[in-house]
């Protein structure tokens, strides 16, 4: 196993101390699962032995419910909250439309009902969520409760 990070992020550095790197949390086990926004086969990841799917291609991530709630107050409790203004919310991912990988059925893309701003995709049947790269992080560092 090599080290492939070896190029910088390209944009945001400084206060990326709590910004969501897939790569802290992948086993490199694909979990033969597509990525519903790029199509790659998507990585088993682990977090507080919780598992959920990542994608390597374009860092998107895809939860069960529970995980989701659970990871989303662990990194929030750790990410001692800057005061980060919420960025305004990004009308244009809310046209987009992406279908569950687990049962094909379309996702429903809604504003997270919490702090953050973050766009976030459910199938509602399915108990998943999908979060593009970007908006855990979001979620994660937004100041209020
Ligand atoms: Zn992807
Ligand atoms: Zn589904």
């Amino acid at each position: 196993m090599h080290d492939s990070r070896s190029s910088l992020s390209p944009s945001d550095e400084g206060d990326s101390s709590c910004d969501f790197e897939l790569g802290g949390f992948s086993q490199q086990r694909k979990c033969g699962i597509r990525c519903p926004g790029c199509r790659e086969e998507m990585e088993f990841c682990e977090l507080q032995s919780s598992q959920f799917a990542g994608c390597p291609s374009c860092n998107a991530l895809l939860f069960q419910q529970p995980v989701f709630a659970k990871l989303t107050l662990h990194l929030r409790a750790k990410a001692a909250l800057p005061t980060l203004v919420p960025a305004p919310m990004d009308s244009a991912q809310l046209a987009i439309e992406r279908s569950c990988p687990t049962c094909g059925a379309r996702l429903e893309t809604h504003a997270f009902c919490g702090p953050g701003n973050a766009v976030i995709d459910t199938c509602f049947p399915c108990g998943v969520i999908f979060l593009d790269a970007g908006e855990l992080s979001k979620l994660v560092t937004a100041p209020g409760k």
